[in-house]
């Protein structure tokens, strides 16, 4: 009786013992500004190859705690962004911004929480939140993306929603919170450092990849692109991509093709060809060479072709 008891004990802390395991990829910080780090993603899509670390995340070391913009793609590399802070500041981590909702985003979210930052992101989010569109996603990324992303891994709550723009100050440092959507989603948060003269936009740019377009309202996010490229700051850090410190240039990859799925998906839709014919017809050479066109250049062009559709019935 003792033996099947203590056999049960084993098997359950077996459980609760269970963690995934860390990433070997490296998830360092580079300083792009005098209190601004970059942990710069890999390149392309996620995939079991860069164990899902392809997009960014970004922190600012004031005299009095570290704030964080984006969370990274999974718990452990939210453990080795944790990691990534700590080998250049022991000061606490107090904050979180998380620029949108997209998994490559904010799935490391509970390793940050867990070193004791508070979450905060745009209400917009909430709807989005409350579907079940969250967990159908934490479904395929437990499969595509295992171990990392595993029964453990949560869709972390908010601890404060912000219903516009905001700012505050830490350790003599200032910054603003931006509600820069609805662009790339409904909730796109900037975080401008003002001492810095840098800004870190999350997926409003995409440098030197294809975009991903999923839901994205494209004519507002063009609208951004503008106002973002016009305020000409030092630093810009995208989602995706290296650091830029040419704004307006590094922006143009993404505005250009954005402009590029609107007119030949928008004329397509207006001719009434069918979205396959439209497909077909039209000349990708321009984009073709470039990370991610593979994996996500069909699915951007038939969300784009069902926007034109609906913006076109709204004239
Ligand atoms: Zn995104």
């Amino acid at each position: 009786m003792i033996g099947r008891a203590l056999l049960a004990l084993l098997a359950l802390l077996a459980v609760s013992a269970h963690a995934a395991p860390p990433v070997s990829v490296p998830v360092r910080a580079v300083q792009v500004a005098a209190h601004t780090w970059l942990v710069h993603g890999m390149a392309g899509e996620i995939s079991r190859t860069n164990e899902g670390f392809n997009s960014n995340a970004a922190f600012v070391v004031t005299g009095d705690g570290v704030v964080v913009f984006d969370a990274l793609g999974s718990p452990p590399l939210g453990a080795a962004l944790v990691a990534a802070i700590r080998a250049v500041t022991p000061q606490p981590i107090r904050r979180v911004i998380v620029s949108h909702f997209h998994a490559d985003h904010f799935y490391g979210l509970q390793a940050l929480q867990d070193a004791g930052a508070q979450v905060w992101a745009h209400a917009a989010a909430r709807d989005y939140l409350a579907s079940d569109a969250p967990q159908l996603r934490l479904a395929e990324r437990r499969r595509s993306l295992a171990p990392w992303v595993d029964r453990d891994t949560r869709i972390v709550a908010p601890d404060l929603w912000l219903d516009g723009d905001v700012a505050f100050e830490m350790g003599n440092l200032h910054f603003q919170v931006m509600h820069v959507g609805p662009a790339h989603t409904a909730e796109d948060l900037a975080l401008v450092v003002v001492e810095d003269d840098a800004i870190l936009v999350g997926d409003l740019m995409f440098a030197g990849r294809i975009p991903f377009v999923g839901e994205a309202d494209s004519k507002a996010w063009l609208l951004a692109i503008e106002t973002l490229g016009n305020s000409h700051p030092k630093v810009m850090i995208g989602g995706h991509g290296a650091a830029s410190f040419d704004a307006a240039a590094d922006l143009e990859l993404t505005r250009d093709y954005l402009l590029y799925l609107r007119r030949t998906m928008g004329e397509a839709a207006d001719a009434m060809v069918s979205f396959d014919q439209a497909y077909a017809r039209t000349d990708w050479s321009r984009f073709a060479h470039l990370p991610a066109f593979e994996g996500a250049n069909r699915r951007n062009a038939y969300n784009t072709y069902l926007l034109m559709e609906r913006e076109g019935l709204e004239r």
